[in-house]
């Protein structure tokens, strides 16, 4: 079908709540995707930072076609064995105690939420209060919602979830002050990720962890974006001076299909009891043998320093580019504030010239590209952005 007609189609029959670029994929391989006229494209968002080990990574591919022939669906009724090896294998790479798997980002923190409600209420506490960072993003379902304070404010969408407040990204002292009797936990993204890769500073986060400490809340982190070796290591916060006592992840995990996960320490995973929480789809078979095959790849401490490695080559040619004025971020999760000129029109620049980059706001551009490109990629992301912002 070609674009136009496309586009015809989606207004006239899909919600209108998303601004698409004007662009239809076909095919994807690796960092490259290609769209209905056959252009090719390489892809430095790559679906938003989930297509992590690239599109159609062969390894997923193989997993998944052995996988929808023998077993997709049972539901949580009964036992698969997928699920509760990707269980093991989240918990075990991480917090060390269990996970509760789900279908998306959003309804991963919902799990949290619900968990680090219950785990306050254990404590006696009877309006619980969650600790958010200002600028940041847990999702779209209404509990996920209300704790992003730069979204939680429009009215058609009130009442919201009360119980949330938000502090200054970059103070440790706000987020001491703001942690007290009522706190049931402070939850974060290491790196603010859709408000334009902000890196929360290490003090912020040590203050954190010290204040839930001597209140006896918990920390979450959302690793929703930063975890799957996205930062250049398994979790953002293996870089960290902090640890968290529960964590979501989604995104790069299931690599490219949907799947969530909440993963609590052994402390805190026994918190949601028979009953507590559920959903149909999850921890199914066919997503469970994608996302261990997505594991596999990414769990690999030779990638992971890659990616380091190659977010420090790309980090230094952007900063060589005179259109940029600050760039942020770490390994592959970066962003770039534009000195001058309107974002996605660079982004509808790039993509001219064959490179998917992400605008974001008013003065910013996100990198999100595939884990397991070469410095081939990222010299030519590079010599794109220097045609396109020259
Ligand atoms: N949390 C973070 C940090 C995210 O970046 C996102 C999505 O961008 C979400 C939560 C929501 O995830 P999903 O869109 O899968 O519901």
């Amino acid at each position: 079908m070609k674009l136009a007609e496309l586009q015809q189609l989606e207004s006239r029959w899909v919600m209108q709540t998303y601004p698409r670029m004007p662009v239809q994929f076909v095919r994807g391989e690796g960092a490259r995707l290609w769209d209905s006229e056959g252009k090719e494209y390489l892809d430095f968002l790559a679906g938003i930072s989930v297509c992590s080990v690239g599109h159609c990574h062969p390894a997923v591919v193989a997993a998944v076609r052995e996988q929808v022939g023998t077993l997709t669906h049972t539901s949580n009724l009964y036992l698969t064995e997928g699920g509760v090896r990707l269980a093991e294998r989240l918990a075990a790479s991480s917090l060390g105690g269990r996970a509760f798997l789900c279908n998306s980002g959003t309804e991963a923190n919902e799990c949290a939420i619900k968990l680090l409600r219950k785990h306050a209420h254990s404590r006696g506490i009877a309006e619980p209060e969650i600790v958010v960072l200002e600028g940041a993003f847990h999702g779209r379902t209404m509990g996920s919602l209300s704790a992003t304070p730069g979204l939680a404010v429009d009215e058609s969408f009130s009442p919201y979830l009360p119980g949330f407040r938000a502090v200054p990204r970059d103070e440790p002292e706000a987020v001491r002050a703001a942690v007290g009797e009522r706190t049931a936990a402070v939850m974060l993204e290491p790196i603010q990720g859709e408000t334009g890769v902000n890196v929360i500073p290490d003090e912020v986060i040590i203050a954190a962890r010290e204040a839930c400490d001597s209140a006896g809340a918990l920390l979450a982190f959302d690793e929703i974006q930063t975890g799957m070796g996205r930062t250049g290591s398994l979790w953002a916060y293996q870089q960290l001076s902090a640890r968290p006592d529960v964590m979501t992840t989604a995104k790069a995990l299931g690599g490219g299909l949907p799947v969530g996960a909440c993963v609590a320490n052994p402390e805190a995973s026994d918190v949601l009891e028979l009953g507590d929480h559920g959903s149909t789809f999850a921890g199914g078979p066919l997503i469970a043998a994608a996302a261990l095959a997505a594991f596999d790849v990414l769990d690999d401490p030779e990638l992971l320093r890659d990616v380091r490695d190659l977010g420090t080559r790309f980090c230094q040619g952007l900063e060589g580019i005179d259109a940029i004025a600050e760039v942020r971020g770490r390994g592959l999760m970066v962003g770039a504030r534009l000195a001058r000129g309107d974002p996605r029109e660079v982004a509808l620049g790039a993509l001219d010239r064959g490179l998917i980059v992400n605008p974001i706001g008013e003065e910013t551009l996100r990198f999100l590209p595939p884990l397991i490109i070469g410095e081939a990629e990222i010299d030519q992301a590079l010599e794109v952005l220097r045609e396109t912002l020259g």
